[in-house]
């Protein structure tokens, strides 16, 4: 497995990821966290009502939408967005605080919000989509789901094409047939990233050490 911890000091990335629902993001980010030490995940705030067995706090801060619009407002949000008739946004304090410990930011996010935070912290974003391996592979995923009637999983479908639609803005592209081998592209990706020079702010000293001014 790729992985462990770089030794020279760093700059964070914020790891965007987006798909359509049924694409397997939810596990893939889930596999990230769990297996690396230096990655937190942005807790997003919504409106949407909780499902069965999500948590306030560790799947999303659930608020009213007086309260959201206070947060908005109060410019506590580093980008919000609309998606499918409720409001979700990324609380700021949270990605700064975690940036300045040199640790990475992932964000399971739509593309409004991906464009959002491109616009404002180009240079830390790193931006991933993930594909479905078909069509029907997605619907099936989407039917298994749930045994809902046929008109919500067309409708989850409609909602599906709409967010596809917007995977050529993003940097990586993984088509996901497989969620072992998805997890290994995923982390490898995060790994370059992370070895980009510009990120390890802790070259120079080493370099300098090594070779002195030259
Ligand atoms: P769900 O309600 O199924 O958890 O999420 C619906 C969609 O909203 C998903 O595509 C998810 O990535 C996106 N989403 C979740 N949190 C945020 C956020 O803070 N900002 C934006 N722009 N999209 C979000």
């Amino acid at each position: 497995m790729i992985g462990g911890d770089l030794k020279v000091a760093r700059r964070g990335l914020m790891f965007i990821l987006s798909s359509p629902s049924g694409a397997g993001k939810t596990t893939l980010a889930d596999r990230l966290l769990t297996k690396d030490g230096e990655m937190v995940l942005s807790v997003s705030v919504t409106t949407r009502p909780r499902r069965p067995g999500e948590a306030h706090g560790k799947d999303y801060y659930f608020v009213s939408e007086e309260e959201f619009f206070r947060m908005r407002d109060n410019n506590e949000f580093m980008e919000w967005a609309n998606v499918f008739g409720y409001y979700y946004g990324t609380p700021t304090a949270l990605v700064q605080e975690t940036l300045r410990q040199g640790k990475d930011v992932l964000f399971d996010i739509d593309w409004q919000g991906a464009q959002q935070l491109d616009e404002v912290a180009g240079e830390d974003v790193v931006k991933v989509f993930i594909l479905p391996p078909s069509r029907d592979e997605l619907e099936r995923r989407l039917r298994k789901r749930a045994q809902d009637p046929e008109d919500v999983v067309q409708k989850r479908m409609a909602k599906a094409d709409a967010e596809m639609s917007h995977w050529a803005e993003y940097d990586y592209v993984i088509v996901n047939y497989d969620l072992d081998e998805s997890e290994e592209l995923l982390r490898s990706i995060l790994f370059a990233e992370r070895l980009k020079r510009r990120r390890q702010v802790g070259l120079a000293a080493i370099v300098k050490d090594m070779i002195g001014d030259n």
